[in-house]
């Protein structure tokens, strides 16, 4: 009997006829997630997942924290298992979770009995290993409103388990389950911050990122691809498609009015990206646009933007305020990357006095002039794919 971690799966149960393959696609992600840390059994029963080091080689630490990244996990806990029966389970509580009882002042059992051929009810069971916990720790007082340590008792199907303090899981849906989309990252806050808020709802990502060298710098596209790192354990193995976007603005700056640069800019990414999407078979596109931020995050702005493609644009954050997505970056560890100094392709070209409200006839009007269609072939015959693991 040995040390394991439980994920109890989240919205999965909720899923109905799709739970399999749900369940399936957790499994497989939390597999991959795993490989670094040894070799594990995993399997699923009644809305949870089991993780059980096949050898002492598995390193349960790493496992943990790898685990805590998992998208479609309600809550975790690590845990012991034992065999059922309740002499077993004191045992194994006393020992297990020994420091722990040593440490409390007050506790509390609680028991679960999926395994309903077991001969005690729940509470009495809880009763039996409650005091027989209390005679081992004596310093322990019982309060079972306000513990500050609850000892659970699982007695299930293959074995029954100990385990106390159990935690948030990551929330959200396995990644892979709704699908794949194109992120587009920038060296900013929020679109990070974007791109993890779809990944939690269960959306695999590739990522576009459009690089303007020399106008920005390696150490530019370096950030992002340390941003995009960042997101790995979360969003599982990435590919960001690096696009060279200088000659699309130097041909801007030579032929389109300056107050309509970043609108028209900010279509060609769409395009672009856009077509990256269709040849990955993607079916959605990411911004971390929010409205009102800055004066390309007008509505008139995004409605010019987004008639340039027909797959959908999910903002993620567009309602949010600057201080909720600072926070939200912060969680997902990407804030303290996303304010080093580097300038992003848009803060280098961005006019003096951008139109706030374009008029999408105006803005077509403007693009008359240019090779549009040539443009974004010699950009994407430009893009240089990298993987993250
Ligand atoms: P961010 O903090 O994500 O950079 P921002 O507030 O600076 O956003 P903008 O510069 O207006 O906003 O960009 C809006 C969105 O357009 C970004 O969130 C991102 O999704 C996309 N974007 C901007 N620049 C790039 C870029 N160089 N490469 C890829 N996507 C970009
Ligand atoms: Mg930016």
């Amino acid at each position: 009997m040995q040390e394991m971690i439980l994920l109890k799966l989240g919205e999965l149960v909720l899923k109905g006829l799709n739970r399999r393959s749900f369940e399936d696609r957790l499994m497989g992600n939390a597999q991959r997630r795993l490989k670094p840390y040894g070799n594990f059994r995993i399997y699923t029963k009644q809305s949870t997942t089991y993780i059980e080091p096949k050898d002492d080689n598995c390193d349960m630490d790493g496992a943990w924290g790898a685990m805590q990244t998992l998208f479609g996990v309600a809550g975790m806990s690590r845990a012991h298992s034992c065999a059922k029966d309740q002499d077993a389970l004191f045992e194994t509580a006393k020992t297990y979770l020994g420091d722990q009882l040593r440490a409390a002042k007050t506790f509390k059992v609680e028991s679960k009995r999926a395994d309903k051929s077991f001969p005690m009810t729940s509470i009495a069971l809880s009763q039996y290993v409650g005091g027989a916990l209390h005679d081992a720790f004596p310093h322990l007082s019982v309060d079972v409103h306000h513990p500050e340590l609850t000892v659970t008792l699982e007695v299930r199907e293959l074995a029954a388990y100990v385990h106390a303090d159990p935690q948030p899981g990551a929330g959200g849906l396995p990644v892979g389950v709704n699908g794949k989309a194109v992120a587009l990252l920038s060296g900013g806050i929020d679109s990070p911050v974007a791109a993890w808020m779809i990944a939690k709802r269960g959306v695999a990502l590739e990522m576009a990122h459009f690089f303007s060298y020399p106008y920005t710098s390696q150490e530019a596209k370096q950030k992002v691809l340390d941003l995009a790192n960042i997101l790995v354990p979360w969003c599982g193995r990435l590919t960001v498609h690096v696009v060279p976007f200088t000659a699309i603005q130097e041909e801007l700056r030579r032929r389109c009015p300056e107050e309509l640069f970043t609108v028209i800019m900010r279509r060609f990414m769409m395009r672009i990206s856009e077509r990256i999407a269709r040849r990955i078979g993607a079916g959605a596109l990411v911004t971390g646009e929010s409205l009102g931020q800055v004066a390309s995050q007008t509505m008139e702005a995004m409605h010019c933007t987004g008639a340039v493609c027909s797959l959908p644009i999910f903002r993620p954050v567009v309602g949010m305020d600057k201080e909720e997505i600072v926070r939200a970056a912060r969680k997902v560890g990407t804030f303290d990357t996303s304010i080093l100094p580097f300038e992003d392709c848009c803060t280098v070209f961005t006019p003096k006095h951008p139109r706030l409200r374009p008029v999408l006839g105006e803005v077509e009007a403007a693009e008359a002039a240019l090779d549009i269609e040539g443009l974004i072939e010699m950009s994407i015959a430009g893009i240089e794919r990298i993987q993250l693991k």
